[in-house]
């Protein structure tokens, strides 16, 4: 039996998720007591693409409200997950000589949050988030996730938050059950094959996979979770989808498992 955790990208979509029960959240829900407990999460998100990467330091992370116009019951939330600067250092040294700083001005943001109250809703594994370099090509983000890997051995669950598809622009607000669009669906079943037939790389030169990719991918932040998650599948590890379905036509929320 492997002592290795598993690693995971949740599709968190609507912020709103963080106060609803429904099927996404259910099964987020599942997969916090499913998984083997870990030590403390290392959280990849959407939210947190920045000019270059850092870690959390602070024991203490705050909870950040980081969007608008929402009902103020979700600015009341608070995740008091505490923080791990122990491990926030372990992948300052693991990413050496690449500069990381350690930032005690970000705590967790929604993309974390929202999705961890309810894999893990009493807040207590420890939380590390890692921002994401606005400044990298997809391939250096997938190389950062594959030298973190070794953490999977050391209790570590790395948390990719995003969605395979976000267009906002298409977003049919109010109604999350609208019919997929065509290229949603397209470049989602695309996306799904590749990372089941481990052919990783079209996936990091997604620009070149045409229109489907391209309007499931206007921006890539949301996208770029997902890679880092992927970059730490192990030699025969099988990757699987515990959370399916695709919100307002435009959202995918895929959940991708490795291991
Ligand atoms: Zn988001």
């Amino acid at each position: 039996m492997s002592k290795r955790l598993p690693a995971i990208f949740f599709g968190h979509g609507n912020p709103l998720n963080a106060l609803m029960q429904n099927g996404y959240t259910e099964a987020w829900e599942r997969f916090g007591s499913a998984a083997p407990r870990p030590r403390a999460i290392l959280a990849i998100s959407a939210h947190w693409f920045v000019e270059g990467t850092g870690v959390t330091i602070s024991t203490a992370p705050r909870t950040i409200h980081d969007f608008g116009g929402f009902p103020p019951e979700l600015y009341r939330v608070q995740y008091p997950a505490p923080g791990d600067p122990a491990l926030a250092r372990r992948v300052q040294e693991m990413l050496a000589p690449m500069p990381v700083g350690l930032d005690d001005s970000w705590g967790l943001d929604h993309g974390a949050w929202s999705v961890l109250c309810h894999v893990y809703p009493a807040a207590d594994v420890p939380v590390v988030q890692l921002s994401m370099d606005a400044r990298l090509p997809a391939a250096a983000h997938f190389e950062i996730g594959r030298r973190l890997a070794p953490l999977r051995e050391e209790g570590v669950l790395i948390v990719g938050s995003g969605n395979l598809v976000h267009n906002l622009r298409a977003y049919a607000w109010g109604q999350e059950n609208a019919a997929p669009y065509d290229w949603a669906v397209q470049f989602e079943t695309e996306a799904r094959q590749m990372m089941l037939a481990g052919e990783l790389k079209p996936l990091l030169e997604y620009g070149a996979l045409g229109r489907e990719a391209m309007l499931s991918i206007p921006t890539p932040e949301h996208y770029l979770p997902l890679l880092y998650v992927l970059a730490t599948q192990q030699q025969g590890e099988k990757i699987t989808f515990p959370v399916e379905g695709i919100e307002g036509g435009s959202i995918s929320m895929l959940a991708a498992q490795v291991g």
